[in-house]
């Protein structure tokens, strides 16, 4: 493994997000929404999230800038990156898949919303955000950079922690006491830990 490879990992890993995320991403467009809770909160940290997961470290690929974050590369973490960005994927084709047609980029209720609790969902109400922590934790780890690879973290950190309390205040809205039970039963990102 050389940093090349790493980068290129890094880069595919980018494209593959993008891949599995059109589709739904279309189709999204054409169900309507029945509640919308968006807020510019929310955007933003989406945005933040966003640019550190693509613009920060393509960036930092192409330049070098900034140089002076530099570190070391070592080929045990970037096959550890490599690892983890093939489990980001698997769990995040796997999480958009069993949403389905519930899926929205920011916090809203569709026409016809199903509360989802089966496949990865029996086990943690946000495999899609687990995923995300994964992808953060693959960027770390093939970009041996402190900026650049470390954005990914801060950026889905942000996101997570501003998002998941407004999310389930909304989903608790919209499905009353199913959605506690549902909670009782489940980890938030990690099976029984968290
Ligand atoms: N937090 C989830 C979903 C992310 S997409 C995950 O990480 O897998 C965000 C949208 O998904 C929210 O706006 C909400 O409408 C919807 N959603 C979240 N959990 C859901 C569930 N269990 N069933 C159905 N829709 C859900």
């Amino acid at each position: 493994m050389t940093e090349t490879v790493a980068f290129a990992v890094w880069a595919a890993g980018l494209v593959a997000w993008f891949a599995i995320r059109w589709p739904y991403q279309r189709r999204a467009r054409k169900i309507t929404v029945v509640r919308d809770d968006r807020s510019l909160g929310d955007r933003t940290v989406l945005a933040v999230a966003s640019f550190s997961l693509s613009i920060i470290p393509l960036a930092y690929v192409v330049t070098g800038i900034p140089a002076w974050a530099d570190y070391p590369f070592r080929p045990w973490m970037a096959w550890a990156g490599t690892i983890a960005m093939l489990c980001f994927l698997l769990l995040f084709h796997a999480s958009h898949r069993q949403l389905g047609k519930n899926w929205s980029v920011t916090l809203e209720i569709r026409d016809s919303h199903r509360l989802v609790t089966d496949g990865l969902y029996r086990y943690v109400r946000h495999p899609m955000y687990s995923s995300f922590w994964l992808w953060a934790i693959a960027q770390a780890l093939l970009i041996p950079n402190f900026v650049a690879g470390l954005a990914g973290l801060v950026g889905v950190g942000l996101l997570y922690f501003y998002r998941v309390g407004h999310e389930e205040a909304m989903m608790r809205e919209t499905f009353g006491e199913a959605y506690d039970a549902y909670a009782a039963r489940t980890g938030r990102v990690i099976p029984r830990i968290l």
